[in-house]
């Protein structure tokens, strides 16, 4: 034990004047004092540094804080000096002197913090102080920067581990990021090589943030339109560009219309990029038009809006950068402007991202591919028709109802729509698995109802069931999302710990009434009705009527043939083929089996039943 826990309440009080602990804080500050490892998943501004600064105040001895940025470093030792504690850093902004100086006092046991860039834990001069310091405590910022699947990796935070083992006596390790995808957490752990941390995430979502994204023809003329509504041009806001030139360009516009705007990127003098900083936190210039070079370690509450005029390079850097808006918790919007010109951008950067770095030419081409498949996820989203929040918290590994109704999607392209017969498909489908004593997981259900022909399926004889294929025209999607809503309505829930599957519950029989509804919202499937409607992919299969008199004549036969064989077999008739399987038949005219298996919704347990009957009645 490091501390005791009544003296971290006294600290959060007396020290930094807060009365109580944030989610999450208190279990890592607890656990560190145990002097046990631990991994803090929390999002931008949730408090992550107080989660290591009270243990280093509660504990004897040196903590040491490994932080990935000078302005970083040098903000939160200004902030706790403030606050009158003894607290310092090591990074390339001292000189010599400095430095030594620096390292002098940390050996007399001055300090509780000292923060030191990754770079200088393997220098000669530091290495022979450590071993004369009472390390208690190790605490990584930014931790992703240690997985090549961050956002921004580097390379030398991968020396860390070596360090804290030429420490005689391993202390407890803190890692701390905001935003981890399950791979980048894997890889935090195993590269730290952390000693069962626990690993703690705090929800992800900011319900006060409206997410939007816009595909506008003039992106100048949307800005503008965006600033005037509402008169936003007078609150507070920053408008991320990709490059120095277009933060150029997009300031001068704004300037030129009368917006009160200040800019910032790598390109200014330290001097000038410091005062607009400071204009633009003192709000004595509302707007700032910044790269991505703005933004890191900067907590003014009060921001209203963030707008990307560019989409960025990833998920990991937009939603940091979006989160900036709202911190205060009232309402802000994040807007993305997409342009498919963006991807052009981001590609370029990325091509160029390692250039001077001193990665091998391997190192560097893997970077690349990591950051080329990230930029995807991102451009899925600037392109995607489903809830944006949905889609943020997905890829950051958190479940969420596929409609928030607080975002740009949800408010324009999902449908109120009754999705009764779908509902009560999927409802049939656990039912007769429940039969057979089955509880699969949602992945499984759905290729069921899709009469998916994936191996794991026959093997189990899933492909015998008779709720098998009977969704093959939705897309998958599609009944995930009503999967969903029925496990939020409670007509279906989980069963099982180690895998989740699922179960009816309470009140799915309501379903069955004959007043039953479930009206859901959905994404409205335009592209699909679109591509099926021009006949892209089987001609069309899919159109209510069929054009061609004899493929409607066909259908027809079709039809009547469904209805005597789902008779026979006791079953609905859309389970033994949907209409648009029929439809499909019926213009393609499979005269053999293998032809016959291509249609959309034929499954290899329907051919052996059904198949037969059908290339009979085509024949004919
Ligand atoms: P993060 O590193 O997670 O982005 P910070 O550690 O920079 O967040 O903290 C963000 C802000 O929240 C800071 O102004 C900090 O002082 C404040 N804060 C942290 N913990 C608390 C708390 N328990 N109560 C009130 N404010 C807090
Ligand atoms: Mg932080």
């Amino acid at each position: 034990m490091l501390g005791s826990l009544q003296d971290t309440h006294a600290v959060l009080k007396r020290i930094f004047g807060y009365q109580e602990f944030r989610t999450g804080q208190e279990e890592l500050i607890e656990c560190l004092l145990e002097g046990r490892d631990c991994l803090g998943v929390m999002p931008t501004g949730s408090g992550k540094s107080l989660c290591y600064q009270i243990p280093a105040l509660v504990a004897e001895g040196l903590t040491l804080v490994v932080s990935p940025l000078i302005s970083l470093m040098k903000d939160q030792v200004d902030a706790l000096c403030d606050a009158g504690i003894a607290a310092a850093y090591l990074n390339s902004s001292l000189t010599v002197t400095e430095r030594t100086r620096v390292l002098q006092a940390a050996r007399e046991g001055q300090y509780k913090l000292l923060y030191i860039a990754p770079e200088r834990l393997d220098s000669e001069d530091f290495r022979q102080t450590a071993s004369q310091l009472n390390i208690q405590l190790v605490a990584v910022d930014e931790a992703h920067c240690i997985s090549q699947w961050g956002q921004d990796f580097r390379p030398s935070y991968l020396r860390i581990p070596a360090f804290i083992d030429t420490l005689r006596l391993r202390p407890p390790v803190g890692a701390f990021t905001a935003t981890a995808t399950g791979q980048v957490r894997k890889d935090i752990a195993s590269l730290l090589k952390l000693r069962e941390p626990l690993t703690l995430t705090t929800g992800f979502d900011r319900p006060n943030l409206y997410f939007a994204v816009k595909r506008p023809r003039d992106k100048d003329a949307a800005v503008l339109e965006f600033l005037r509504d509402k008169q936003r041009g007078a609150q507070s806001g920053v408008i991320y560009c990709a490059t120095r030139s277009s933060v150029e360009e997009l300031h001068a516009l704004l300037t030129q219309e009368g917006f009160s705007a200040t800019r910032y990127h790598a390109g200014l003098s330290e001097r000038e990029r410091q005062t607009n900083q400071n204009d633009f936190i003192a709000d004595v210039k509302p707007l700032i038009v910044a790269t991505n070079a703005f933004g890191m370690g900067i907590d003014k509450s009060n921001v209203n809006f963030v707008i990307h005029y560019n989409m960025p390079k990833n998920l990991e850097s937009y939603y940091q950068e979006a989160g900036r808006a709202g911190r205060d918790g009232t309402p802000a919007i994040c807007l993305l402007l997409y342009a498919p010109a963006d991807v052009q951008t981001a590609r370029f950067l990325i091509s160029h991202s390692t250039d001077g770095s001193d990665l091998s030419l391997a190192e560097q081409a893997t970077l690349q591919e990591k950051d080329l498949e990230l930029l995807k996820h991102m451009t899925y989203y600037a392109t995607t028709n489903d809830c944006l929040r949905a889609f943020i918290l997905g890829y950051f590994g958190e479940s969420a109802a596929p409609f928030c109704d607080n975002c740009s999607n949800c408010h324009s392209t999902f449908e109120e729509m009754d999705a009764l017969v779908d509902a009560q498909k999927i409802i049939s489908c656990i039912y007769r698995l429940d039969e057979q004593g089955r509880s699969l997981g949602k992945g499984m259900v759905v290729n069921i109802l899709r009469g998916s022909k994936a191996k794991r399926i026959s093997e189990l004889s899933l492909d015998r069931l008779s709720t098998y294929g009977i969704m093959a025209d939705t897309s998958a999607d599609r009944i995930y999302k009503i999967i969903d809503h029925l496990l939020a309505v409670g007509h279906l829930g989980f069963a099982g710990s180690d895998y989740p599957t699922l179960q009816l519950a309470g009140s799915w029989r309501s379903l069955l009434t004959p007043d039953a509804q479930f009206i859901v919202k959905l994404p409205k499937e335009v592209e699909r009705e679109k591509k099926q409607r021009s006949g892209e992919k089987y001609g069309h299969s899919s159109a209510a009527a069929l054009t061609n008199p004899e493929d409607q004549a066909l259908f027809e036969r079709l039809r009547s043939l469904r209805f005597k064989l789902a008779r026979e077999a006791n079953l609905p008739a859309y389970i033994v083929f949907s209409d648009a399987t029929l439809r499909e038949m019926a213009v393609r005219r499979p005269s053999f089996k293998e032809a016959f298996l291509d249609i959309q919704g034929v499954g290899s347990a329907k051919m052996e039943r059904y198949g037969k009957a059908f290339l009979a009645c085509i024949a004919e």
